[in-house]
């Protein structure tokens, strides 16, 4: 075994979700002739429409005479020109901003922008102060509990909870009552849609959490993995944000390119050249193939097209069979609460007052087939005691209706068993 450093410790360590994939591949590997239901996955479907469009710019890339520019040459740290200027025409032209390619930041994916800035912003300064990476409402994507090398930078805050007790639905708010930025912030981020909600912050709420980061100039990043005009995997309306010190973070992974890594940062040119200094000592830049395809994509209008069109009524119907199945299996009697379906790739169930830990329920959910993620690992920087976080858990809305719809049933017998056996 290597002697590790601090941050070498920091990094080998598998975090949040990781831990749990382990777990999960283990146990279908193992199988013992079990059929499973696997509800776990945050890969996203293969859709043949998006598949196809992908396929297409392909060929066009390969027939034409920039193939050998893409592939066989290094480029800027910022990122392939032909998709800078996609981006920024798109944009200026959908959101009627005044973006110029210093706005734009292309990286390997967007987990790497959360990694940037989670370190340039958050962690010790030359001074010795501890500058926070802050989550303003927890859960969030586990990813953002691996990405800080100082791993006492995270801080995230308990939400409040709007409850709607008959109908079994719950919708988490940020507690501004509680959220604190001040001149110990380094960098606010948040995922809207959420994973692993599939929460959406209202307009309102991003304004007001951008006001008070603005206050000590602090960077907002807007995790928009999910968000408009692609995947576009927003089930209602909302409204990108940008200007000031909010910063549009993007992703094609959602919308079918997940190997490719391709993420694309929107904001202020001062902190874009921040992260993109960050990107040149760490990869140089991003792969140029994905880029040169994506910037088709992008320009021709079709990704944003396909978004709204195939990518988003799949898994929005996907959330509304979900719904049925689970309202239709689980007893009426029990304090069961699905968190409202705003968006993203999953649905987020709460089981108030639950005998058993979230942990000890997926073990049980398994012994019936059935595997889900446990929801505690979706409390990054939240240190504070809180039996909610052993409530929940994560149900991955890429699975067919047939599965989804046997996996509520099993469940809800399973959920029942629990609360009269205690
Ligand atoms: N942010 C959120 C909310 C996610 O769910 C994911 C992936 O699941 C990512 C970021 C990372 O995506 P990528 O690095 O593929 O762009």
């Amino acid at each position: 075994e290597p002697a590790l450093t601090q941050f070498g410790t920091q990094m080998s360590r598998l975090s949040g979700v990781r831990a749990i994939m382990k777990d999960i591949i283990e146990t279908l590997r193992a199988g013992g002739g079990q059929q499973f239901i696997n509800l776990s996955a945050g890969n996203p479907v293969i859709l043949p429409p998006v598949e196809q469009m992908w396929r297409e710019y392909t060929a066009d890339l390969l027939a034409s005479p920039e193939y050998g520019e893409v592939v066989c040459r290094y480029g800027s740290s910022q990122g392939y020109q032909p998709l800078i200027d996609a981006v920024v025409n798109d944009f200026n032209q959908r959101y009627g901003l005044n973006l110029s390619d210093r706005h734009i930041l292309i990286t390997p994916g967007s987990q790497s922008v959360y990694f940037y800035a989670a370190n340039a912003f958050g962690g010790y300064t030359t001074e010795g102060a501890l500058k926070q990476v802050v989550l303003p409402l927890s859960p969030e994507y586990t990813g953002y509990g691996g990405v800080c090398l100082t791993p006492e930078a995270l801080k995230a805050y308990k939400p409040t909870l709007d409850i709607e007790e008959s109908n079994h639905r719950f919708k988490y708010r940020p507690d501004f009552s509680q959220l604190k930025i001040t001149e110990d912030t380094g960098c606010l981020i948040f995922s809207r849609p959420c994973n692993p909600t599939g929460n959406v912050l209202t307009d309102e709420e991003v304004h007001k959490i951008s006001g008070l980061a603005s206050e000590y100039d602090v960077p907002v990043l807007i995790d928009s993995a999910y968000g408009p005009p692609f995947p576009a995997l927003n089930f209602t309306q909302m409204t990108p944000q940008f200007g000031g010190n909010l910063l549009h973070c993007m992703s094609l992974s959602k919308a079918g390119l997940p190997g490719e890594r391709i993420g694309v940062a929107i904001g202020d040119p001062g902190l874009i050249g921040v992260l993109e200094a960050f990107q040149t000592n760490m990869c140089i830049h991003s792969p140029r193939y994905g880029q040169a395809i994506a910037a088709r994509a992008i320009q021709s209008g079709q990704l944003a097209n396909l978004s709204e069109t195939v990518i988003r009524p799949h898994y929005q119907s996907k959330f509304a069979q979900l719904e049925a199945s689970l309202t239709e299996a689980m007893p009426n009697s029990l304090p069961w609460f699905l968190h409202k379906g705003e968006g993203a790739i999953f649905a987020w169930l709460w089981l108030r007052d639950l005998p058993i830990t979230d942990w000890q329920l997926y073990q049980n959910l398994k012994k019936v087939g059935v595997i889900v993620v446990p929801g505690s690992t979706f409390f990054p920087g939240l240190q504070e005691e809180w039996a909610h976080k052993n409530q929940c858990i994560r149900i991955s809305l890429t699975a067919t209706e047939e599965e989804i719809a046997t996996a509520m049933g099993r469940l809800a017998k399973v959920v029942e068993e629990t609360y009269l056996q205690s």
